[in-house]
């Protein structure tokens, strides 16, 4: 068969390199760029160059389709670094953080560790996160439904519980109420937090864009193309024609929409039988994010001693990171949400993203691609899973193989590894 995939980000990389041994497949790509929300940048020059990422830059030592992929497609152990997930949280206006929580005990030697209430309030989070998914509560369940919080008083409900989520969806803090608990508590049920050492991350030494090209580089007969947005999908007889925004139309036997579902809805726009596939996708909705890689302590504690691997920032109703690359590495080097608030001034890279956001109408929507799914025609990407990660998009990928090529060695690389973990 002749397969067109659209969206070079992890779910259609990972569908290219699943189907590639088995059929003649064509990824079309709207960006000049393999990675999609992995968008890593070299930060100095020679020995002393840094990767760092704009997007995607950590994965929890849980996923592990995401470890295996990394092993088959050949990069190995010294690719990974192991990054402890330390946290420090402040007001803007205020000069001590309320929250430092521990990094490692060797770097706690040097470093003023802060617990109190809201370290208390960080472990009833991972707790109640760890419970939805125990329980397995309705994905359409939102945070304020699921637990009432009542051990917890309203500023940590707001500076921690509430905080911390819409620091990494970028919405306001309001609005984490609303979302769907599942889809907010699965980045904090793995991370208990342990008063002596921060839970460990992985992230790839070469930045996450390794991976997109390492995939990239073991496809063997697939055509790559791209600045080749999908613009339409056409029915032609028993097959489909891609078109792409100049006009440029390729006939394929099957589609994977890997792109995000506002680009899904655009391309089924004139597909005969879509219209409740369409609804379904138009049901997201998406937060803006900017971020920007910068060498000045922007976003970070004025006290050195407060400095952890992710510092946020409440102010004005919103909750922004920096992530600080060190130690470890040369010299300090950060990257900044900084849609709500001012510029870094030595700003080397920046870059916008825009993100669905898990809100019980994307489960609703999900549901109805599954109900309404048109023969030849699949959808893959985080958005179609529970957790918007770098997990659920391989996941979305080897679901699309499974049954698009179930004969795939790749596929059964992937999966038998996964069942002997
Ligand atoms: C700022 C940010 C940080 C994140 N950090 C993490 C993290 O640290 N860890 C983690 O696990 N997850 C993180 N995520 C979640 C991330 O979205 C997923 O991990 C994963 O990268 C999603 O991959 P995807 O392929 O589903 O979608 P995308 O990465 O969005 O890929 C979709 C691709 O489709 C392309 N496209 C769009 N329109 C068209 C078109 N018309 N034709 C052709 N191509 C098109 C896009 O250019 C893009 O390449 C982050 C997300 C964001 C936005």
């Amino acid at each position: 068969m002749r397969i067109g995939v659209a969206g070079a980000g992890t779910a259609g990389l990972v569908t290219a390199w699943l189907l590639d041994p088995c059929h003649e497949i064509l990824l079309l790509e709207k960006r000049g760029d393999l990675g999609g929300n992995a968008r890593t940048v070299r930060v100095g020059a020679g020995d002393r160059a840094q990767y760092v990422d704009l997007g995607v830059h950590e994965v929890s030592d849980q996923f592990a389709l995401w470890a295996r992929l990394v092993r088959s497609v050949g990069l190995g152990q010294d690719s990974l670094l192991s990054v402890p997930a330390s946290r420090t949280l402040r007001h803007t206006d205020g000069a001590r953080p309320y929250l430092v929580g521990p990094h490692t005990p060797e770097a706690d030697r040097g470093r003023e560790v802060i617990l109190g209430p809201a370290w208390d309030a960080l472990g009833c989070l991972g707790r109640e996160a760890s419970r939805w998914e125990e329980e397995g509560l309705g994905e359409e369940v939102t945070v304020a439904q699921a637990s009432d919080w009542t051990t917890l008083n309203a500023e940590m409900k707001h500076d921690v519980v509430h905080a911390l989520p819409a620091s990494v969806f970028g919405c306001g803090i309001h609005d984490v109420a609303h979302l769907a608990a599942r889809g907010v508590g699965g980045f904090f049920a793995a991370a208990q937090p342990s008063a002596q050492e921060a839970a460990s991350m992985h992230s790839l030494r070469g930045g996450t864009q390794e991976l997109a090209r390492a995939l990239a580089g073991q496809l063997n007969t697939a055509e790559v193309r791209l600045r080749a947005p999908l613009h339409r999908l056409e029915s032609h007889s028993d097959r489909f024609a891609m078109v792409e925004a100049d006009g440029r139309r390729h006939l394929v036997d099957a589609v994977v929409l890997a792109v995000p579902p506002y680009a899904a809805t655009a391309a089924l726009q004139s597909l005969a039988g879509c219209t409740r596939l369409r609804s379904a996708l138009d049901a997201f909705t998406y937060q803006e994010l900017v971020y920007a890689a910068h060498l000045d302590p922007f976003g970070m504690p004025e006290n050195r001693r407060h400095w952890s691997t992710t510092n946020v920032t409440v102010h004005d109703g919103w909750s922004e990171t920096t992530l600080w690359y060190g130690p470890g590495h040369d010299a300090d080097v950060f990257v900044s949400q900084i849609t709500h608030r001012g510029t870094p001034r030595r700003q080397v890279a920046r870059a916008a993203f825009r993100a669905p956001l898990p809100t019980p109408a994307a489960h609703w929507a999900r549901r109805r691609l599954t109900e309404h799914s048109k023969e030849g025609l699949y959808f893959a990407g985080a958005y179609t899973r529970t957790l918007d990660s770098q997990e659920d998009a391989v996941a979305s990928a080897v679901d699309v193989a499974s049954d698009l090529a179930p004969e795939s060695p790749r596929l059964a690389q992937l999966t038998t590894l996964c069942q002997e973990a």
